[in-house]
């Protein structure tokens, strides 16, 4: 079968489309023939060696597709089944495991590019308006690259718990997407000052809480969007991470809070994981949480996919259909 794999950390040259064996499931694993892939931030830090992994390995976390095989000790998958999830082993290939219990299956309300499309963004947005900072009626929320594939689930979730929300982006047919998502006031943060802004569409006061991904470019940025006692949570590097700081900055801006937070600390267990996904597919189902696939590509390509993702030419989620 056909993986995509990295040999050796690096750009998007470093991808190589290999031949390999289609892998046996373990016991407590299963097997399944990939219909579409979710391409994340987080591929992209994996193949550069911002976060390290063991190589060679094949790309990719997230998944859908049909079962093909169960390891000998999984009771609750058949072959023919349709599941998803986001601790898959190397997702960008034709076929691929994952451990049963970090699998779920997907209904039939649901397609697998959708399903692939929402888990893995979806559960983030999920956790960090429900839990990092639950957010409550009336409260103010900056969201960067609201148009992105957090972002606009992340827009959407802020409003449905009431936060009124401010986005930024990089472009104007960017704004159009983050205001039909639910963003009350838009920036354009290539071209303004989205501090100054922020502090007029709070009347100086600053946003309760700022959800910034975008790393190293916005960080002082958000720190001075931010009102007293506000909260920074800083979990992503698009731009490149944030570098170390002084505790005393906090207490300087407004005695702020501060988290890094991280999709793996808020699905601890199989039913923390499972919780959270049976809800967005409610919602989708429902019709309330709108998932927007903004680009496709074949598998093979998932070079220009990177180059897309990490170029700010994508909106909404980016998907590799074997
Ligand atoms: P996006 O679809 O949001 O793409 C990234 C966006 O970031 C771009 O489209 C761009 O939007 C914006 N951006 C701003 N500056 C830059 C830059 N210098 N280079 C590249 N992009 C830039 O990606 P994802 O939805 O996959 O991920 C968004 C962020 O969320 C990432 O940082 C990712 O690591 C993080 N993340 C964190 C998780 C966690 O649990 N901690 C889980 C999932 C994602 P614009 O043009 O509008 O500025």
């Amino acid at each position: 079968m056909i993986a995509l794999r990295i040999h050796e950390t690096g750009g998007v040259d470093k991808m190589r489309v290999d031949e390999i064996p289609v892998p046996i499931p373990a016991a407590d694993e299963i097997r399944f023939r990939v219909e579409a892939a979710g391409v994340n931030f987080i591929d992209t830090y994996h193949r550069s060696g911002l976060y390290k992994m063991a190589l060679p390995i094949t790309l990719g976390q997230e998944a859908a597709g049909v079962v093909t095989a169960v390891g000998t000790a999984v009771a609750d998958f058949r072959v023919g089944d349709r599941v998803a999830g986001v601790r898959v082993n190397g997702a960008y290939a034709e076929e691929a495991t994952i451990a049963a219990a970090w699998a779920v299956r997907v209904p039939a309300a649901v397609s697998s590019s959708l399903a692939a499309a929402v888990l893995l963004q979806g559960m983030t947005a999920h956790y960090l308006v429900n839990d990092t900072f639950p957010l409550r009626p009336g409260q103010t929320a900056l969201i960067h690259a609201g148009a992105g594939g957090v972002g606009l689930l992340l827009t959407q979730m802020a409003k449905r718990r009431g936060a009124r929300v401010f986005a930024t982006v990089g472009t104007e047919a960017k704004a159009v997407l983050a205001r039909a998502a639910g963003a009350e006031a838009v920036c354009i943060y290539t071209k303004d000052d989205f501090t100054t802004a922020v502090r007029a569409w709070t009347g100086g006061r600053g946003v309760d809480v700022a959800y910034d991904a975008v790393g190293r470019e916005t960080f002082e940025g958000t720190l001075n969007s931010l009102g007293p006692r506000g909260m920074f949570v800083s979990f992503g590097n698009a731009s490149g991470p944030v570098p170390p700081f002084a505790p005393l900055l906090l207490a300087q801006k407004g005695s702020l809070f501060f988290t890094r937070p991280t999709l793996a600390h808020y699905t601890q267990t199989p039913e923390e994981f499972k919780t959270r996904v049976s809800e967005l597919f409610a919602w989708m189902a429902a019709g309330v949480l709108q998932v927007r696939v903004g680009v496709t590509y074949p598998l093979k390509a998932a070079a220009a996919a990177h180059t897309a993702l990490e170029g700010r030419a994508t909106t909404g989620k980016v998907l590799l259909l074997p």
